[in-house]
């Protein structure tokens, strides 16, 4: 048996925990720089406010309706997603973190519970301990147990839990399921599905296996499987290490000086190296790259990049920086505006095997003693307690009108509760 927990309308319900008097009204959160909409609660929905869309062409109806904008606060919904992972960690016996606001949850050992009850108790039990409502879908494949956690948010009387097993059942539910809907079902499908008429999940599922292979190749394959109960995708405890590890923004306005520029890659850069270190890899390149407003042709526009490589391997802020910092002053051209920049690492390996050179001019062990430090203190004390100083004190210059506190990570922006 695979379950999923989904946390409903994620970054919405992150901001009711702290005002709960927005409960039952419109709420929608946008991108960085306030650009599009990313998230939103169902009273948003059902007016028609699409995902994705620029907050630009919505004013009217924001107004109108009286819908509550927020900026993105991913300090806080980092924050509350590990809370629920935490949370889900405790009541099964492990967990795949599958995005910021979806995990698989591992249930061999649990043959004998009741699916049902489980998934309603770890429901409330997440909501209990977080604020935050999670859908939980138990089915016998994962693409199967996406299919129930998004029933429970169709229907409220499962109270966010739904066990799908009997083959009866779940031929019902497929059979009124979207098939684009499906997990693994790309959209770059739904033109050919719609020529063949193939609307549901069952429809998908009454297709010949040899018919989908060849039109959707291995992966369709496995969904068409999974859909008829066959479990093909299994539990992958470890997430795949990633081969380039990039940080990259836009910024609220130009920026038109060296200085502030070098602040903001700066941050970047710690931002980079600090994944990096998380997922214990070394990288052999840094590349920075710099973009003016390409929306702005009148003006003049730059898009270029310097790539800078590490002889021995590296994942220290204060090594890649310092190259950084001498890359992007060759980059940077009087009078123009950068409206983005960025920093890509690649070249990764594992740092438990880093080749030395002979002449290698940095003390890695040295390097690598401070980092650790500086990781270790960060982690407790608050991002960037710690930080090269070159890098923007400020943080990343970005549009964040409507941004709710640092509720959880931040003491000077815990919740008070008036007493008098
Ligand atoms: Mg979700």
């Amino acid at each position: 048996m695979f379950a999923l927990a989904d946390c409903n309308n994620f970054f919405v319900s992150c901001e009711r925990v702290f005002r709960p008097d927005l409960e039952r009204s419109p709420v929608l959160v946008l991108s960085n720089n306030d650009g599009c909409v990313i998230s939103r609660s169902n009273e948003v929905k059902a007016l028609g406010v699409k995902m994705g869309v620029p907050v630009y062409q919505i004013r009217d109806a924001i107004e109108r309706n009286h819908i509550t904008v927020f900026s993105s606060n991913f300090t806080l919904y980092g924050d509350m997603s590990d809370r629920v992972h935490l949370t889900l960690l405790q009541m099964v016996p492990d967990i795949e973190i599958y995005s910021i606001d979806e995990a698989f949850l591992d249930l061999r050992g649990m043959e004998n519970t009741d699916m049902d009850l489980l998934a309603k108790k770890i429901s409330k039990t997440c909501r209990r301990n977080t604020g935050i409502p999670v859908s939980v879908g138990v089915a016998p494949t994962k693409t199967l147990a996406k299919i129930a956690s998004k029933l429970c948010k169709t229907y409220p009387k499962l109270q966010g839990g739904c066990y799908m097993n009997r083959p009866e059942d779940i031929e019902k539910v497929l059979k009124k399921f979207p098939v684009n809907d499906v997990w693994g079902i790309g959209r770059k499908h739904n033109a050919f599905l719609s020529m063949l008429n193939i609307k549901s999940a069952a429809d998908f599922a009454a297709l010949n296996p040899e018919f989908v292979e060849k039109q959707f190749s291995i992966t369709g394959l496995r969904t068409w499987r999974e859909l008829h109960g066959e479990p093909c995708i299994g539990f992958t405890n470890e997430v795949p290490a990633k081969q380039q590890i990039c940080s990259s923004r836009s910024f609220s306005k130009e920026i038109y000086e060296l200085e502030p520029l070098c602040k903001q890659v700066s941050l970047f850069v710690s931002m980079v190296c600090e994944k990096l270190r998380k997922q214990g890899g070394v990288c052999n390149q840094a590349m920075v790259f710099v973009l003016t407003n390409r929306h702005r042709q009148n003006l003049p526009q730059q898009f270029e990049e310097k790539m800078v490589t590490f002889q021995v391997a590296t994942d220290s802020t204060l090594e890649i920086n310092a190259a950084i910092m001498k890359a992007l002053p060759r980059l940077f051209r009087k009078g123009y505006g950068y409206k983005k920049a960025g920093v890509i690492l690649s070249e990764i390996s594992s740092g438990k095997a880093v080749q030395s050179a002979l002449f290698d001019a940095v003390d890695h062990g040295k390097h690598g003693r401070a980092m650790k430090a500086m990781d270790y203190i960060n982690a407790k004390e608050g991002k960037n307690k710690v930080a090269v100083a070159s890098q923007d004190p400020e943080g990343i210059r970005m549009n964040r009108n409507h941004l709710s506190p640092q509720y959880t990570t931040k003491w000077s922006d815990i919740l008070v509760v008036n007493s008098g």
